[in-house]
């Protein structure tokens, strides 16, 4: 059984879906421009994006790709390796993240957290274009609209416009609770704000959408940082303390709400102007708390 759902959006517009959506189980895209096919997001290992890669041979879709790397996390960029892309487009500040996790050795960190995944057949291949500023890639049939968009989910965020269609990478998650840790809670709550207006969203995380999973993630966003202001205004300032205080409500029945205490940790490093980036300081308190 394959890891993941095929959805056809538009003729030649493929969202490749992960059923589960959890830790390091992302989405990809699939573009075809015609001469050549994009693909967005490598997965985090070669088994998977091997997969991918099949794909793209089943769908007949053209042998000549382009990759694009949404951001630094390892779920969307460590299966690069398989592929012969003619180039490989990425954030100049996700790339810089990427190397330096690199150098800090952070697999042999996440085999330690998540032992029941594989990492072996994971590697970093860094980009060979960098986009700080809107691109568009044209095809023979089609073309793609590059975007930078963070700070939100991290420093270095980008999305994919084609057609009506945006692939936004981590910017949406579909009820799997998002992660803010690498980024700002409240640059995210503006950033969603500005998202081009589309009929279809393919998150990084989660099934396709509407507007509305905008909307939804931007209410999550917004409580957790209203929530997590209101404590560290009365002298509260323990990430794990607030997040046992608030009630989930509805975004409880979504994968991962555990995450919450990482989401107010981030948004505690907003209130004291932390920026995006910037070392978690209580990391490991926080990965106690992980459900895997
Ligand atoms: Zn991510």
């Amino acid at each position: 059984m394959s890891w993941y759902k095929l959805t056809e959006i538009n003729e030649g517009i493929y969202a490749v879906i992960d059923k589960d959506g959890g830790w390091f189980l992302s989405n990809s895209g699939l573009i075809d421009l015609g001469d050549k096919t994009v693909i967005i997001d490598t997965q985090y290992n070669e088994d998977r994006a091997t997969e991918l890669k099949h794909l793209i041979q089943k769908l007949n879709l053209p042998s000549k790709t382009i990759i694009i790397h949404t951001h630094h996390h390892g779920d969307h960029v460590w299966g690069a390796g398989v592929f012969s892309p003619e180039h490989i487009l990425m954030h100049p500040i996700a790339d810089q993240i990427a190397r330096s996790l690199e150098d800090a050795g952070i697999r042999e960190l996440y085999k330690q957290v998540f032992p029941h995944l594989d990492f072996s057949k994971s590697k970093y291949t860094p980009p060979t274009i960098l986009v700080d500023e809107e691109i568009i890639i044209r095809g023979e049939t089609r073309h793609v609209v590059l975007k930078p968009f963070g700070p939100a989910h991290t420093p270095g965020d980008l999305i994919v416009e084609v057609d009506d269609v945006v692939f936004t990478g981590d910017i949406l998650f579909n009820k799997v609770t998002p992660l803010a840790i690498d980024g700002t809670v409240q640059g995210w709550i503006k950033r969603l704000e500005q998202l081009p207006r589309v009929q279809q969203y393919v998150p990084g995380h989660g099934e396709i959408g509407g507007p509305e999973i905008i909307e939804v993630l931007k209410e999550y966003l917004a409580m957790i940082y209203e929530e997590t202001r209101k404590a560290y205004e009365k002298g509260i300032d323990d990430p794990i303390k607030i997040g046992e205080s608030i009630d989930l409500g509805p975004y409880k029945s979504w994968k991962h709400p555990e995450r919450v205490y990482f989401n107010v940790e981030r948004a505690l490093m907003d209130l004291k102007d932390i920026p995006p980036g910037a070392p978690t300081p209580r990391l490991l308190e926080l990965a106690s708390r992980l459900q895997l």
